[in-house]
């Protein structure tokens, strides 16, 4: 049932929208409304996604959120009693050229001196890693053990249960239709089954980013990007600690799924859009590359196969806590491709930016929506 007024109305049950009411719940505010228009929580674009986990960035805030986050989902299974599959299985950077080792040179400087022991690796040292991929062309590449898999429908459920539990409702069935604002302030929203009143609004729609942020009135510069994934029957001779392997020139990605391979590959051209049908003449060229790059794909079969949004911000940053106008409305939006792993820690930003006034477990400033106001300095390379 649709209550008539919330403190704080969440828009959108992705892992963004329901790490958010979690956090608010325990911490005491429990009068919190999450709205998601499907049937199902987290059917968009964290249920489509390939589950990876990473320190291994080229922007220090994108390692500062996860040396929190990955702890999060860590200690998930004890603190909300649901198992995630985590596995610890690395993540195998390969490099192909002189300018990217000169910019994973930079990376790994940038990733020990946050903590974060990154090995970098010889070619020989790859093909040791990862015996199955062919590394015909790679001059080097980079592991870092912590890297690893989490189960992105399991973390949803149990940050659904977890603040259920803690009285906030999510409703789902429920798609927000319009936001009203007053004299700068936000007052409530419309949704398909009535009106609620509220003076805080998460605008937590992933790819829907923008649309969501009109309502308000608020520009949001994200941009849906559809991204393919295809599953492979089981792969003989597949180990059980095979790293997440990303040839980082052809923003190609396998790791083990089951006793297949989950394989994706971005398309550079792809134009931003809704569509979410799998594109098969794309899936031709991936699946041409992944072969090239892994042969003994060759002897295995398609199980499944799908596609899914990225919400892509200009920098490929997220886009997180209050908005300049109007008061009331907060963004965790454009997460540009890496935004699974990093729901834990950004749903307890917006939590405190709602609570405390300000985010403070990590710095947020260089991700406030005014940046794109103000000339640009950081961007994150390494986006897959
Ligand atoms: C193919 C693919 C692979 C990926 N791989 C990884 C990875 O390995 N690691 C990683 O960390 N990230 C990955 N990502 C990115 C990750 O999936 C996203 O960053 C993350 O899931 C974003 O969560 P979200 O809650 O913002 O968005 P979503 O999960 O899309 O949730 C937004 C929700 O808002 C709802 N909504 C929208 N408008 C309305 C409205 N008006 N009213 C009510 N509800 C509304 C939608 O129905 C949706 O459920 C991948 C993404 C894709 C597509």
């Amino acid at each position: 049932m649709l209550p008539d007024k919330a403190d704080v109305v969440i828009v959108g049950g992705g892992v963004m929208g329901v790490s958010t009411a979690y956090h608010l719940a325990k911490r005491g505010c429990s009068d919190v409304l999450l709205l998601e228009r499907n049937e199902f929580f987290g059917e968009e674009s964290t249920g489509r996604c390939a589950g990876g986990i990473r320190y291994q960035f080229s922007n220090e805030i994108d390692i500062r959120l996860s040396l929190h986050s990955i702890p999060m989902l860590e200690r998930f299974p004890q603190e909300l009693e649901q198992e995630i599959d985590l596995r610890h299985c690395g993540y195998l950077f390969l490099l192909s050229t002189d300018e990217e080792m000169e910019l994973f040179k930079q990376n790994v400087a940038l990733q020990r001196r946050l903590g974060v022991d990154t090995e970098w690796l010889s070619p020989e040292e790859v093909a040791k890693r990862a015996p199955l991929v062919d590394i015909t062309g790679i001059v080097a590449g980079t592991f870092y053990r912590r890297d690893g898999l989490a189960d992105p429908s399991s973390v949803v459920q149990g940050y659904v249960k977890g603040a259920s539990l803690l009285g906030a409702t999510l409703l789902t069935n429920t798609e927000v239709t319009g936001i009203e604002v007053r004299a700068g302030r936000v007052c409530g929203v419309e949704t398909s089954h009535g009106k609620v009143k509220t003076a805080v609004v998460v605008g937590a729609a992933g790819p829907w980013a923008a649309v969501v942020g009109a309502m308000a009135g608020v520009e949001i510069p994200v941009q849906p990007v559809r991204r393919q994934i295809v599953v492979t029957t089981p792969v003989p001779g597949l180990s059980h600690d095979f790293p997440m392997v990303i040839d980082f020139a052809q923003s190609l990605y396998f790791h083990r799924e089951g006793k297949g391979v989950l394989t994706g590959m971005s398309n550079a051209n792809e134009p931003p859009g809704f569509d979410q049908r799998v594109d098969r003449e794309w899936e031709v060229c991936h699946l041409e590359a992944a072969v090239a790059r892994m042969p003994i794909l060759e002897e295995v079969a398609v199980l499944n196969r799908w596609a899914g949004l990225y919400a892509v911000s200009p920098d490929a940053l997220a886009i997180l806590g209050k908005v300049p106008q109007p008061e009331g409305f907060y963004c965790i939006n454009g997460f540009s491709g890496h935004g699974f792993m990093h729901g834990p820690i950004c749903g307890l930003l917006v939590a405190e930016e709602i609570l405390d006034g300000e985010a403070h477990t990590v710095d947020i400033s260089s991700l406030r929506i005014t940046r794109f106001a103000q000339e640009r300095k950081a961007i994150e390379y390494a986006v897959v």
